[in-house]
Order: structure tokens, then sequence, then C-alpha cells
């Protein structure tokens, strides 16, 4: 088959990340081999192949949103047939037995393993998945919609758990990139008030469109105090800023990786009265599938920007360079 490979991480001009042929490959015994038929661009895909993030293995084919088609079966597999739409995310395994993984948090287990890092992903015909980590996709999504939902999504769902809403809630977003405004689309379905806090006038208006009540510059007070906010833009001088934001009680949730430093805190002010900050480190399988029903449910929805999987390179340049607003999906063209 023919796969990407990032034979030597470095700037994707650099020619690092190729278009190379590799066996189709063979599904271990837990596992589904899983034709690709699309598979979303995240920013972490690039952190791979720029070597942002450490090499976990070697050549490794980059892609955590996939969707394809099962097309063989491990030994050990039950519950799958051939044919069957699967989906396949960030989190590849998990070791099921430590404290975290025993308690419903295998979002911390140090032993968790990534799809496009630790095993290879889906800028490739083929990948493969252990079946217990695999989706069962909604029917009412198509591909290409249905992949940016695959980390974006999820991710910005179980910010939005972390964030603890009330039920009709006021909820304050920082922020408003691919993930924040699929977290909105659910927290409006929901019912709750949203406030959209944001730099670029791009992204406010598309705030408005979605529904939200209002938007405004990142800095800027919101119209009401928030029982909630999340934290998706990277920058730690918006901690406090949000968090004189939050009513009595309110909590606020911090959604990525990464995070510049935060400022001292004023605890009058920014902490007292039971405010709360939390993070938010990947997702749990029961997210994902929760997530999932609740797209398919209320229509949540990326802007996608397609290309074909043979110009992952120019898909990931244009990523770096800002060429596009909403997600970009690769749609395979290889077979
Ligand atoms: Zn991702
Ligand atoms: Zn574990």
């Amino acid at each position: 088959m023919r796969a990407w490979s990032v034979v030597m991480p470095g700037a994707v001009e650099d020619g690092g990340l190729r278009l190379v042929r590799k066996p189709v490959p063979e599904p271990a015994d837990d596992e589904l081999l899983v034709r690709v038929r699309a598979c979303g661009v995240c920013r972490t895909d690039l952190h791979v192949v720029e070597g942002d993030l450490p090499v976990h293995r070697p050549g490794v084919t980059p892609g955590h949103e996939v969707v394809g088609v099962v097309a063989g079966l491990g030994a050990g597999v039950g519950g799958f047939t051939v044919g069957d739409r699967v989906g396949v995310a960030w989190l590849r395994r998990t070791d099921g037995t430590c404290a975290y993984c025993v308690r419903g948090a295998e979002n911390l287990c140090p032993a968790s393993r990534y799809t496009g890092w630790d095993a290879d992903g889906g800028y490739a015909q083929y990948t493969t998945v252990p079946a217990a980590y695999a989706y069962r996709l909604p029917g009412a999504l198509d591909d290409v919609s249905i992949a940016p939902l695959l980390c974006a999504g999820i991710i910005g769902f179980r910010a939005l758990r972390r964030a603890a809403l009330p039920p009709g809630g006021r909820l304050g977003l920082y922020g408003f990139g691919g993930s924040a405004h699929l977290c909105a689309q659910v927290a409006l379905a929901e019912g709750a008030t949203v406030h959209v806090l944001t730099r670029g006038a791009a992204a406010r208006r598309l705030a408005l469109d979605l529904g939200a009540a209002s938007a405004q510059d990142a800095y800027a007070l919101p119209p009401e105090p928030l029982d909630s906010a999340i934290l998706f833009a990277p920058v730690g001088d918006l901690v406090p800023v949000a968090l004189r934001a939050l009513d009595r009680g309110g909590v606020l949730s911090i959604a990525g990786i990464h995070l510049s430093d935060v400022p001292p805190l004023h605890y009058e002010t920014e902490l007292f009265y039971e405010k709360e900050v939390r993070s938010v480190t990947s997702n749990t399988r029961a997210d994902g599938r929760e997530f999932l029903a609740l797209a398919a449910e209320h229509g949540v929805h990326a802007t996608t920007h397609t290309y074909p999987l043979s110009r992952a390179d120019e898909a990931l340049r244009d990523l770096r360079a800002g060429r596009f607003d909403g997600a970009a999906v690769l749609v395979n063209d290889l077979d």
C-alpha cells in the first residue's frame, strides 16, 4: 500500500514526510484492519511531522481522525464484520489495569498509546486499530464531516463536561477554533447561553452565526457572570481574566495540551467564593461514544476543507500557514 511516513522529522518543506510503499499491516489478534476513506488533519500531526513531539515510532504514519471500513479481523475479534464503518481516534490503547483505568479515568493511564504517534495512523490506504478502541459511527454523518469530530470534537466535549455547566447555564468560551466551535454547538443544543471571547473577527462572526449570545475580544468582560468557562486559547494570561468573569462557585476548564505561564492569581477576586480551575487531559472512550451520539442527534458539524490524501504534505503546510478556515480532511485517492 501507499502511506505517508515521517522519514525525518522537520519542516514539511524539507521533505521528511514522504509518500512511501509499506506492506498492508497485519492486524494483531485483538485488532481490526481498516481501509481508510478519510482522515482529518490535526495540529498534533504537524507536531509529529515536524519533531515538536519526540519520535515514538521511527517512520510513523500520522493521522488520528480516521474514518474507514473494516477490511479484516484479528483472530480474537468479535462484534465487527468486514464492511462496518468505524472511526479511529487518538487514544489507541491503555493497560486497563492501573488505578486510573480501574476507576474509569483511562485518559490518565500512564501506559496509554496513541494513534499516529506510537502506532501508524490514517495517512495511508490501510491502518489498524484495537477493536476495543474503534468507534462505531452514526449513519447520519458522512465520512468527511465526521473526521474532525474524532479529535477536536471529542476533546472539546470533554472540556465542556469538565467545566460542569449546570442545565441552562451561562458558558464562556475563550478562543474559538476547531474544538471550541464544535463544543459550542453541543452546549447550545443542550440549552446553554454561550458567550464567546476571542481575538479574531471571523471567529466572532461564526460564533454569532452558530447562536452565541455575545462575541467579544478575549480580554473583554462578558455581559453577565459565567457559571462555567473553557479556555481553548493556549494563553495563560487569560486564566485570571476568565476567573474574574466567573460567578461564585464557577468552574474554569483548560482544554489545551500547552498553555503559556499563568500569572500570579489574586485570591480574593479570582479564586475565593469556591471558584475552581481544572485541566483536561486526553479523553476516555466513554467521552467519545457520548459525543458522537450527541453530534448525530444535534447535527453538530465542522467547517471542512478537503484535500486528496496524496497531497497530505500540502494540507499540513497550509495548516501551519493558516491558509484555510475550519478543519482539513484528507480523502483517500490512493486506491
Ligand atoms: Zn488531534
Ligand atoms: Zn491504565
